[in-house]
């Protein structure tokens, strides 16, 4: 593996279990190899590597345009890896899937949230109706036991009747991210990919959603792969956290072992960044110009 030369240290090792000690089994979870992508000649993700164990929650930590999206994208299959594997269970999502059948239960297996719900909410579809599309495609439910998962499902993230009735454009953005999540869950994935799901919301409406999907997840033994730039909230939702930079993993480990003693500089200064008590615009940019 090559570094570029700017590199300060090299990446520090994994500490928890790495992808070659997977089994590629039923129990294995999502075990991503090696993912690369490029646009151009310039690397957006370059040999990123991790496993997130069923049920568990993993973050993807990273400034803007570390690659994160990037990565979580070639997961979902909505972008083509250049090297690299992703496999689920043990079973290959990296070849061309076969057949409608093989593409729609891949779909089904990882869903994802994304920041902005309104995107993709169907604007003229009531509540009720965007969980009911999920639900059609990928479950062989007939339409009045339909009519009650939806119900259910609506119930789970908090939101009633009323709200199943109206518009998307009628409910507030929190609401709106609770239905997206609902539709998410729909289709009964094995991973749920969260994408700066709450990075657009109020401070207070984001502790509602993160203790949301803390709930979920205790209760449907979902795996989350939590994609954020906010290390205040992979605190509270990831058990594990990988730091990518520049398309690269330069640290990964268990959340609190990350969050409390990083050993990467870059991690460091990420931690440094964050607005506090004491906090220094000016030293800040002074210690990013030595981390090159
Ligand atoms: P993040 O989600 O961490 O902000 P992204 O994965 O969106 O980062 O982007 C990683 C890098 O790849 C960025 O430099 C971005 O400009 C570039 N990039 C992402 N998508 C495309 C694209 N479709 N075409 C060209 N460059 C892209
Ligand atoms: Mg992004």
């Amino acid at each position: 593996m090559t570094r570029e030369p700017t590199e300060p240290t090299g990446p520090i090792p994994w500490t928890g279990p790495t992808p070659d000690d997977a089994p590629a089994t039923a129990g294995s979870g999502l075990v991503v190899r090696g993912l690369r992508k490029t646009y151009g000649d310039h690397v957006a993700v370059d040999d990123v590597s991790f496993r997130l164990a069923p049920g568990s929650s993993l973050g993807i930590v990273g400034e803007s345009g570390s690659g994160k999206t990037t990565t979580v994208r070639m997961l979902v299959g909505l972008e083509r890896a250049e090297a690299g594997t992703v496999t689920l269970d043990g079973r290959d999502r990296s070849a061309r899937p076969r057949g409608r059948a093989e593409r729609l239960a891949r779909a089904r297996e990882i869903q994802m949230v994304f920041q902005d719900p309104y995107l993709s909410l169907d604007p003229r579809i009531t509540v009720g109706g965007c969980v009911d599309e999920v639900l059609r495609l990928h479950s062989p439910l007939g339409p009045a036991a339909r009519a009650a998962r939806v119900t259910e499902l609506l119930d789970q993230v908090g939101l009633g009747p009323r709200e199943a009735a109206a518009l998307p454009r009628a409910l507030s953005g929190g609401q709106r991210q609770r239905v997206a999540i609902a539709r998410a869950l729909a289709a009964e994935p094995r991973v749920l990919v969260l994408d700066e799901a709450v990075a657009a919301l109020d401070v207070s409406i984001q502790a509602q959603i993160l203790e949301l999907l803390a709930t979920i997840r205790r209760e449907a033994g979902v795996g989350y792969l939590f994609v954020t730039h906010d290390l205040g909230v992979v605190r509270h939702v990831t058990e594990e956290v990988v730091v990518l930079r520049h398309g690269r993993i330069v640290e990964a480990g268990p959340t609190g072992q990350v969050l409390d003693a990083p050993r990467h500089p870059y991690t460091r200064l990420l931690l440094d960044s964050v607005p506090r008590r004491g906090w220094d615009p000016a030293r800040i940019a002074e210690a990013r110009s030595a981390v090159g």
